[in-house]
């Protein structure tokens, strides 16, 4: 499988590990080609406003918006699940993302006191041990749509969503050694969205 790290801003090199450790050799994607030859894409943690600025100035934000439109699989992790958000609260004048996941996402939702912290939460792939999950001034999901399932909460809130093709988490396993969520996005969510279209 061609997995695509969306290589503007951000933690784009600890995705490309995380995958690595995963099996997949994926290739950094900043240009219309790049993304063209990729069958599925990583949004990375890092700064959405400038992700998404970024991605206007590369040509790259109409591109990724109709193919996950049309059903390529996507994992976006913090600012990547604010960019795959249909409705951003707290978005700055003007924000626009990708879009695709019927969910509110409100950034910086935890607030200034807790701006960043780890926890050890549980994640729905059947699996019982706890996932370490890292929040870095980040987002929660406010409201969801039909057909999002949710896949970990911290109070209530949920921190990790996925539709079909899907998923975001509002936390970071790129930064954690821990491959679990990747392994789970090629596995469950990539695979099985890949096989449903062929
Ligand atoms: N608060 C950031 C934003 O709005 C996201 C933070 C992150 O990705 N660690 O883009």
């Amino acid at each position: 499988m061609k997995v695509g790290v969306l290589a503007l801003q951000g933690d784009v090199r600890e995705h490309i590990s995380a995958l690595v450790a995963c099996g997949v050799y994926p290739t950094p994607v900043r240009r219309r080609q790049e993304l063209d030859a990729v069958q599925a894409l990583v949004i990375p943690g890092g700064e959405s406003t400038t992700i998404a600025h970024l991605a206007q100035l590369f040509d790259l934000m109409e591109p990724v918006r109709n193919r996950i439109a049309r059903g390529m699989p996507v994992f976006g992790s913090c600012a990547g699940m604010i960019l795959l958000a249909e409705n951003i609260l707290g978005a700055k004048a003007g924000q626009k993302g990708f879009g695709g996941l019927d969910i509110s996402v409100r950034r910086n939702a935890f607030g200034r006191q807790v701006d960043s912290f780890e926890s050890e939460i549980p994640f729905a792939d059947g699996s019982r041990e706890l996932v370490r999950a890292v929040f870095i001034r980040a987002p929660w999901v406010e409201k969801i749509g039909q057909g999002i399932e949710v896949l970990a909460e911290i109070d209530s809130h949920p921190v990790a969503v996925r539709s079909r093709s899907i998923l975001a988490t509002s936390f970071h396993p790129e930064l954690t050694g821990d491959h679990r969520i990747h392994s789970y996005f090629i596995e469950e969510v990539a695979r099985t969205a890949l096989q449903e279209v062929q």
